[in-house]
């Protein structure tokens, strides 16, 4: 049997005449560029975000690119972001010439922990703090602690910019200044919020594509402008920008999977289920392998809260690599995210000496199991079964 990590092809078969039939729309439309079609999407999945406004771009890199320019955070600037995420985390802020500063992630989620995002900003403060944004990535497709990391981002006065690529739908408990719990969406809670329509997200293009949701009706407009080298109004430009745009071929093919999305995320969740079956019917679960931990589940109850929209089905594995290795051979994909931590790679020698312990454990331990929709119960089995031969052949 084969397992690949990822299968967009039954995807593509359900809705493959729709799809050209709307590919097909824009090509004799003759208008190539923006257009009614990505104004329909943005609408839609702004709606689906609970965001005011969703602002289609050509990337979730350059989802963050952008938001960083619209808030004129650049050299000097610091944001505070985890270490532990794809690089496009880290490159953004690079890139605009602001440094990032890194907090270690909880052991659990994989996600910012709170509390070190208080240490670091008690360590700022004073005179030059130079603090402009706080950069929580909803990895793996679960929120980061949005409660807490929302509170000390009041206390202290700095906008939160929510890397939401990997978490498209994913739902997070927040209470407000009684207690009273509310469920909000990724993208919903920050100044902005993120997202990234590369194929392997849970909402996937043909092709690369982002989006930036926000509801600040000011920033909105200057989003937009930022999209399109800055103009407002058009060959007038108050600031730099770049050339952003969402194509509206991505657009109206993310507009047809969008009304799909909900269930495909309950078929992931499904699968993470059988999955949590399997392993502890092997006898694997937390002796062998630590599954991944649905920090919410408690307070989700009975309402069947999509907090875990399971972009990734991440485990952590003793003889990660050896395990890893075996799998491939035996014709299970699987993937490590990620095997160096942002702070050690090469292109911030400066940073190489900072130590985020949790992080750097989670980059030896963590390896992607398949979890996209269309698996069967089969190959659910076969993926167990592979691990649980590797670690009795032992
Ligand atoms: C995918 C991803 C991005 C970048 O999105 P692209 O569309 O590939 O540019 C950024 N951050 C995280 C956490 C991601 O997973």
């Amino acid at each position: 049997m084969n397992v690949p990590l990822l299968d967009l092809g039954p995807q593509i078969r359900l809705l493959r005449s729709e799809i050209i039939e709307a590919v097909t729309r824009v090509i004799d439309s003759t208008r190539y560029i923006l257009g009614p079609e990505v104004l329909s999407f943005e609408k839609n999945v702004a709606a689906y975000c609970q965001a005011d406004f969703g602002v289609g771009v050509s990337s979730g890199t350059d989802a963050l690119v952008m938001t960083l320019m619209a808030m004129e955070i650049g050299p000097g600037d610091k944001v505070i972001t985890t270490p532990y995420t794809f690089f496009a985390t880290m490159g953004a802020v690079l890139r605009v010439g602001a440094s990032p500063v890194f907090v270690d992630i909880e052991e659990e989620s994989f996600n910012m922990d709170p509390d070190a995002l208080r240490e670091a900003l008690e360590c700022q403060q004073g005179a030059g703090n130079r603090v402009r944004a706080i950069l929580p990535v909803h990895l793996f497709g679960q929120c980061a602690d949005m409660g807490r990391i929302v509170a000390i981002a009041d206390e202290y006065d700095v906008p939160i910019i929510e890397d939401a690529a990997q978490a498209i739908g994913a739902c997070c408990p927040v209470a407000d200044a009684q207690g009273r719990i509310s469920w909000k969406k990724a993208g919903s809670m920050g100044r902005t919020g993120c997202f990234s329509f590369f194929p392997s997200k849970n909402l996937g293009g043909i092709g690369d594509g982002g989006l930036v949701t926000t509801s600040d009706e000011k920033l909105v407009d200057i989003l937009r402008s930022c999209r399109n080298h800055g103009a407002s109004p058009k060959y007038f430009h108050p600031r730099v920008g770049g050339n952003f745009r969402l194509d509206p071929v991505q657009a109206v093919v993310l507009e047809i999977k969008l009304r799909h999305l909900d269930g495909w995320h309950d078929k992931r969740r499904q699968n993470s289920m059988i999955y949590r079956e399997l392993f502890a019917g092997k006898g694997l679960a937390e002796t062998t392998v630590r599954l991944p931990v649905e920090k919410y589940a408690d307070m989700a109850g009975s309402e069947g809260r999509t907090h875990h929209i399971y972009n990734q089905f991440v485990i952590r594995a003793p003889e990660r690599d050896a395990l890893q290795s075996y799998l491939l051979e035996h014709g299970v994909g699987c993937e490590v995210y990620y095997p160096r931590c942002l702070h050690q790679q090469e292109c911030v020698s400066t940073y190489n000496d900072q130590a985020f312990p949790i992080a750097e454990k989670a980059a030896r331990e963590s390896l992607a199991l398949p979890i996209y929709p269309d698996l069967t119960r089969e190959q659910l089995d076969f993926v167990v079964e592979t691990i649980a031969s590797f670690y009795t052949s032992k």
